[in-house]
């Protein structure tokens, strides 16, 4: 979603903000725009690509600018609502993230004072404001600091000055990092967009804003008191990730996941107690003994990833557990128990809706875990305890190796929970056994993929598609479906096995195509009866199964998986859906890595 990159220095600006938006761009967006200041405000804006973008820019002297990716939330996608945005007199240009809640009522006033709003946008009245306050003779600092307490919203904004040699910079709910280079100075949503140039970085917390200059940069709060700063420690560099010799990042990622779950959990198992170290738990052994619940939280694949957690943590540690849909967390006010645990579960670390649940938790007295993969991202020191995931940077916007390195970490947190209570050490030996396989199997399969193939024919062209699973497997089927949804743009549906039979069975008809989860798992009868009752109504099977196992034949398509520990299934069941979705997408034409919509890191509520 949404990106800022601005630099100040004595480089060109021009090409070092390109650079900053191309590494913006796996985020998800759908259109960009840089501003140079270079006499006037030369601003260049276009929908569509960054590619799109660097076809119209012409070269241009300048040596401090600011960008922008654009993931709209406030009028449509067109070149005018793509920022930055510019005040009438030229003399101030915005770029912002995050979405302004009382916009229109500022806008009115804009409006009423006789200035002509060029863009639908909430944004576009930070410019206008901050130009108004100029004009009364305000520095820029107190300019932008009287806007901040007219705007209700959230915020990473960047203010760029006609007159004035610097950048200002103010952070509410939307992250913004500094970054320092002798003699250059970098300002971006995204530490990883940085690190190419510094590794020495800064964060902006809610409520600061920063100046940058030539000579550096000062944080402050609006009324001028200085703060420290924030020292930002990325313990990865995750360096410009390339395609290699694959065609989309999403078949690279899938690919990667053996490696990045062995990344994940090396280090971590412990076999010989058959447990796990988790550095990051900061829980005594009593507290773990009194824990009353345990409540995961998370959007999209990070739900799915929570609704495992919950099943393992339920199973190994004898705690009832919870997954919540972190957008409605907070709409039911929820009530916190502070003896409870709390996880926060998110790719990016920027989700705001899970950022907010983790804000409600801790304001009602809780602690809240981490489970993140982008180091130092907002909920990760929101947290300030957790695990990070170590999936490494994922560029596809529908995820996949991180969906298996929240799940791998998951069971790391569920195996260490349940052995500080009931579990017995043979079991606990079990499971860190079957962890420590599971890469090497995830490799296995992937060089034998099975009929991926067929039942990509078998998909294309149906009116929608039946996800079912059962125990640990229901979460793979919504997984899977929200995975083909999400690139192949073809409805699907998820339910667990036994309800298909209360309602989406009415769906089935001649050819309809439903994929059933269905590893050896102990729960796997039943779901037998769902494949049964699917089949006589004419339905086509597309079967996921463990290899050697009884019901291997009973699909029409028959994928075979590398058997492992019945609770850690998910880990390898999801990728053949991985697979589905991506070669089904690609025969669609679709475009694989950024389908439509969609956005890498939603930071907005
Ligand atoms: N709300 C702003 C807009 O729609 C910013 C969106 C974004 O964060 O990219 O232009």
């Amino acid at each position: 979603m949404c990106g800022i990159f601005g630099y100040i220095g004595d480089k060109n600006a021009s090409q070092v903000l390109v650079q900053g938006l191309l590494r913006l761009e796996y985020r998800g967006y759908d259109s960009s725009g840089i501003v140079v200041r270079n006499g006037s405000l030369q601003t260049f804006k276009e929908i569509g690509k960054i590619s799109d973008l660097t076809s119209i820019l012409p070269k241009m002297e300048g040596s401090i600018g600011i960008s922008h990716t654009r993931w709209a939330t406030h009028g449509g996608v067109t070149k005018e609502n793509a920022h930055p945005h510019t005040s009438e007199d030229g003399k101030v240009a915005i770029v912002h993230n995050g979405i302004l809640q009382n916009s229109n009522k500022l806008r009115k006033r804009l409006t009423r004072k006789g200035i002509k709003l060029s863009s639908e946008t909430d944004s576009e009245v930070f410019c206008h404001f901050i130009s108004i306050e100029l004009q009364k003779g305000k520095t820029p600092m107190e300019a932008l600091a009287s806007v901040l307490r007219i705007v209700r919203g959230t915020w990473g904004l960047c203010v760029l000055f006609k007159d004035y040699d610097m950048i200002l910079c103010a952070r509410n709910g939307s992250p913004l990092i500094i970054g320092r280079s002798s003699d250059e100075m970098f300002i971006s949503s995204d530490p990883h967009a940085i690190r190419e140039h510094t590794s020495e970085m800064f964060a902006l917390d809610d409520g600061q804003i920063a100046r940058l200059d030539r000579e550096g940069f000062e944080i402050m709060l609006p009324e001028g008191t200085p703060v420290e700063s924030n020292p930002l420690e990325l313990d990865e560099e995750w360096g410009v990730s390339d395609l290699g010799d694959y065609p989309h990042f999403m078949l690279k990622e899938i690919h990667e996941q053996s490696q990045s779950l062995k990344h994940c959990i090396t280090g971590r198992l412990r076999h010989s107690s058959g447990s796990a170290n988790l550095g990051g738990l900061e829980i005594t052994p009593q507290a773990l003994s009194t824990i009353p619940h345990v409540r995961l939280i998370g959007c999209g694949t990070a739900l799915h990833a929570a609704q495992i957690g919950q099943l393992l943590i339920e199973k190994w540690a004898r705690i009832p557990a919870v997954s919540h849909v972190a957008s409605e967390f907070n709409m039911n006010d929820p009530v916190i128990n502070s003896k409870a645990m709390h996880f926060a579960i998110s790719q990016s670390g920027e989700t705001a809706d899970t950022l907010s649940a983790v804000k409600e938790i801790q304001r009602k007295g809780a602690d809240v875990h981490g489970v993140i993969n982008v180091v130092g991202s907002t909920i990760a020191r929101q947290c300030g305890k957790g695990v990070y995931i170590h999936s490494g940077p994922e560029q596809s916007v529908a995820s996949t190796k991180a969906f298996t390195n929240m799940v791998g970490a998951l069971s790391l947190f569920a195996l260490k929970l349940g052995r500080g209570r009931s579990l017995n050490l043979s079991e606990g030996k079990r499971i860190t056994k079957g962890l420590k396989e599971l890469p090497k199997k995830i490799e296995t399969y992937l060089a034998d993929q099975g009929p991926i193939a067929e039942a990509v024919d078998a998909i294309i062209g149906a009116k929608n598609v039946l996800f079912l699973g059962r125990g640990v497997s229901s979460p793979v089927a919504s997984e899977g479906a929200l995975k083909l949804m999400e690139i192949a743009y073809i409805p699907c549906l998820a339910y667990p096995a036994g309800e298909m039979k209360h309602g989406p069975i009415a769906l089935i008809e001649e050819g309809s195509p439903v994929v059933v989860i269905a590893p050896n798992d102990g729960v796997q009868d039943r779901t037998l009866n769902a494949i049964h009752e699917c089949k006589a109504r004419g339905a086509r099977i597309i079967l996921i199964h463990e290899e050697g196992d009884s019901i291997a034949e009973i699909g029409d398509i028959n994928i075979s998986v590398p058997k492992t520990h019945p609770m850690l299934s998910p880990l390898i069941t999801v990728i053949p859906t991985q697979l589905i979705a991506y070669h089904t997408a690609l025969k669609l034409g679709n475009d694989v890595d950024r389908p439509r919509n969609l956005a890498k890191s939603v930071t907005v509520e």
